[in-house]
């Protein structure tokens, strides 16, 4: 999981003040200064960290002043806007459109993963209708139209290049040409990442862009610069113009948190983060849903985006429908326990579902949490069908209860805290609405 260090000190620390009896000056202090450590080890500015704690000390003492108001929330709510507050740039990207030609330029320093993301990129929106094609224009690196043509065949998607042609400029306009003139969409160009020089490097990257007049020029840079991260991004910007930004290997590196919030305040806009190796692993970039995972509050939206890669096409929009009818059975709950315990993609994305994430598998507990699930499950076990399928907790009475316990060699406690667990899960999940198309960026989680 991404940044899952950097999450898991600020959930643990807003957890920490949660149980708390009381919220006094002396809780809200020592939770900010685990934020503030928390932020620092992920390599986020100084000067960042410490406005981020002002601002949130600021929101608590005004809302505080009412009576009546629940400080543990105004904490937790003035923590979530100044995460998003510090990676959101303020400005919207450009986006792609469907049945109209669309040319993007990558460019990015050798070894940022810009080849492995072009195809990624492709293959993202070619599951979303697009029809791509990639163009080699990378004549620099030895090897490296081999490698686009490996990743393209792989994703099944069309790729132009050459072996002997030594100009860049006249290999992109080439591709594109013929990717435009066959109806492609989106018609992406890899470009060099390294040259003898620099500039020569900058100077190539204008050539290619003046040639082929890009709609949309990426900037591809791995997460693992943290703070650096600004003045690399500046430096591209003011070469060629920068539309959209993509942080690479967010899955191995401390340093993700400094990269993500530097690349926010050159106001460029973070489009997907790189999370792995392969074809699948890139995530859409949307501040919020990515704050609330990072928080452990669950994210529908990057839930419905990755269940399309593993779960059956028929099968989608009906798992996500019984989960937001508003019908929490305790059978539904057993299949997410199912899902959550499997090994790999499946389980990993289980772990995004709201009110399951952080509650049930806390980040450096999964082997307590795992065990938990099981437990809970050996009680479901137990249960009549009639009692599965109904949403309505009363049809477990004393009796019922008892006999669950007995039945499967619990107490009678462990059978109340499975049914604790399951009223939470239904609380949360009887909150979120499922957007009418499906569409994850509508999802409303509150
Ligand atoms: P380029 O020189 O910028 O084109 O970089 P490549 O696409 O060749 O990638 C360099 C290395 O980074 C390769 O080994 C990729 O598999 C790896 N890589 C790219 N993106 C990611 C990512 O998001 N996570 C991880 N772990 N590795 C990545």
């Amino acid at each position: 999981m991404v940044l899952a260090q950097l999450g898991g000190s600020i959930s643990r620390a807003l957890a920490q003040m949660s149980n708390a009896t009381v919220v006094d000056e002396k809780i809200l202090s020592d939770c900010l200064n685990e934020i503030t450590r928390a932020l620092l080890q992920a390599d986020v500015r100084f000067q960042m960290v410490r406005d981020v704690q002002a601002n949130i000390r600021r929101a608590v003492s005004l809302e505080t002043h009412a009576a009546g108001t629940d400080k543990r929330r105004v904490i937790q709510k003035a923590v979530f806007t100044e995460l998003c507050n510090m990676l959101d740039p303020g400005k919207p990207p450009f986006l792609p459109k469907k049945g109209k030609p669309c040319v993007v330029m990558f460019v990015g320093l050798q070894g940022s993963g810009k080849t492995t993301t072009c195809t990624k990129y492709a293959h993202y929106h070619q599951r979303n209708g697009f029809k791509p094609g990639l163009v080699c224009a990378d004549t620099f690196r030895a090897g490296a139209f081999d490698q686009l043509k490996q990743n393209a065949s792989k994703a099944k998607i069309p790729f132009y290049g050459s072996y002997t042609e030594s100009d860049p400029v006249k290999i992109a306009v080439e591709g594109v040409e013929r990717f435009r003139k066959e109806n492609y969409d989106l018609i992406i160009v890899d470009t060099s990442g390294r040259h003898k020089q620099e500039a020569a490097l900058f100077e190539e990257m204008r050539q290619v862009s003046e040639a082929t007049k890009p709609d949309l020029v990426i900037f591809v840079m791995d997460s693992s610069i943290g703070q650096a991260a600004f003045d690399q991004a500046q430096a591209f910007r003011q070469s060629v113009s920068v539309g959209a930004v993509i942080v690479t290997k967010m899955d191995g590196h401390a340093k993700g948190g400094g990269a993500l919030s530097a690349v926010a305040a050159t106001k460029s806009p973070v489009i997907f983060i790189g999370t792995g190796e392969h074809l699948g692993e890139i995530e859409v970039f949307d501040v919020k849903p990515f704050v609330k995972r990072l928080l452990g509050l669950g994210d529908l939206s990057g839930f419905i985006d990755k269940i399309q890669e593993v779960v059956p096409a028929d099968q989608q929009p009906d798992l996500v429908k019984r989960l937001t009818e508003g019908n929490f059975t305790l059978r539904l709950m057993y299949e997410q326990f199912q899902n959550l315990l499997k090994m790999g993609s499946i389980g990993q994305i289980f772990s995004m579902l709201p009110g399951f994430s952080s509650e049930l598998m806390p980040k450096g507990h999964e082997k307590e949490g795992q065990a938990k699930i099981k437990r809970y499950m050996t009680m479901m076990d137990s249960m009549t069908n009639a009692e599965l399928d109904s949403a309505n907790p009363k049809l477990m009475n004393g009796s019922r209860v008892t006999r669950v316990a007995r039945g499967s060699g619990r107490t009678v406690r462990d059978v109340l805290d499975m049914l604790e667990e399951y009223k939470r899960l239904a609380k949360v999940w009887s909150k979120i609405k499922l957007p009418k198309n499906l569409d994850p960026r509508n999802t409303n989680v509150q």
